[in-house]
């Protein structure tokens, strides 16, 4: 294959997003990052006076393209969802099981490997959310699918051997113990679905909780003397947060206080998504409800928010739009900053030589132009 050769844009270095700098491609990976007039040979892309930045990595994609993880665990499922995400500029995610039974579970685990044994693009693991949540912060999840895990289930939610695991669950709901277990077979466990106290979540975070889903939904609110989750997360100088910045899940003052009171890098975009991103129709079955997205807000019949409607660009644009952040920073939280909380940090995320040529294309309105994932556009 001809080295690729991007030029005529701004790319996002370690700088912020600098003009008149070229990136070369060889073999799938960024082999160079120059300053100045292009070299001679290999393919030219010309991006146009637009922006390249580090594909997206989303945490948190339940579905897309039509199809719901849930409904459709399976190698086709998660390719469906893959390639409905990639037009807005993820490259790399987690397809997100909601609370489901074992069997299920199990489905979604073992097609989760062979996407990722087959090398289909983009597919970096799987995250379960749940069922190990909090009936009281269930949101749209089934509670009747909530339990505890034993030692069974722990082995069987950590048998993902060729991707990353993220695991959600309830502190208040899991021994110590067993979170423990989990993070010592290699996944990643959040706090989420959660009504956790402060002191709950903090005896959380020294059995290896690293973060938390969706910050301040679904989960125990700050107050003055009672911090809760979302208390925790926020003081936690180590604590990850995902956060869906839609406009709908979280005020945007409330997103600002996030940012605020967050060191950089440990606030991460998710959009949550779910089946109408990129799909024509904006209904979907959610444990046999049907689920309607209007004015872009999914909601099920008892009202509750039931994920997203929203993709990863319209999230960066958010970000501008209403955290006043800079299209770089906002970029870094869609890219760099989830490939360091899934330990990818010096593989993915970044636009540097070494780094896999995962990328997205954003023209001035950061609409995105084109996606490449290990230098292949998409096809
Ligand atoms: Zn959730």
């Amino acid at each position: 294959m001809q080295p690729l050769v991007f030029h005529n844009g701004h790319v996002l270095t370690g700088r912020g997003f600098e003009p008149e700098v070229c990136v070369v491609v060889e073999d799938g990976h960024i082999v160079a990052v120059l300053h100045g007039d292009p070299p001679g040979g290999g393919v030219r892309i010309d991006l146009g006076g637009g922006y390249l930045a580090p594909g997206f990595i989303d945490i948190q994609v339940n579905g897309g393209g039509g199809v719901l993880f849930n409904n459709a665990p399976s190698v086709e499922g998660i390719a469906a969802i893959a390639r409905a995400h990639r037009r807005f500029g993820t490259t790399g995610f987690l397809p997100t099981l909601i609370s489901d039974d074992a069997a299920v579970m199990h489905r979604a685990i073992a097609a989760t490997r062979q996407a990722i044994a087959q090398g289909m693009p983009g597919v970096l693991g799987l995250h379960l959310e749940g069922p190990y949540l909090a009936p009281a912060r269930k949101g749209t999840h089934d509670a009747g699918r909530f339990r505890v895990p034993d030692a069974d289930e722990i082995a069987m939610a950590t048998a993902l051997d060729n991707g990353v695991t993220l695991i959600t669950l309830a502190p208040e709901r899991v021994p110590t113990e067993s979170i423990r277990a989990l993070a010592a077979r290699g996944a990643i466990v959040c706090a989420g679905h959660t009504d956790a106290s402060y002191e709950q979540m903090c005896a959380g975070f020294a059995a290896g909780i690293r973060g938390v889903t969706h910050l301040y939904n679904a989960m125990t609110p700050l107050q003055g003397r009672e911090p809760g989750v979302v208390g925790a997360a926020l003081d936690d100088e180590n604590c990850w947060c995902g956060i869906i910045v839609d406009g709908v899940h979280v005020h945007p003052a409330s997103l600002r206080i996030a940012l605020a009171a967050k060191p950089r890098g440990k606030l991460l975009l998710v959009t949550d998504a779910m089946p109408m991103v990129g799909a024509a129709s904006p209904s979907f079955a959610l444990y046999g409800e049907t689920i309607t997205a209007r004015d872009g807000v999914v909601r099920n019949a008892a009202g509750a928010l039931a994920g997203s409607a929203l993709d990863m660009a319209s999230a960066v644009r958010n970000a501008v739009r209403l955290l006043g952040l800079g299209l770089d920073e906002a970029c870094r939280m869609a890219a760099q900053y989830p490939a360091e909380f899934l330990g990818l940090g010096s593989s993915h995320g970044r636009i540097a030589p070494g780094y896999r040529a995962d990328l997205v294309w954003l023209d001035a309105n950061a609409q995105v132009r084109a996606t490449w994932i290990a230098g292949r556009a998409e096809a």
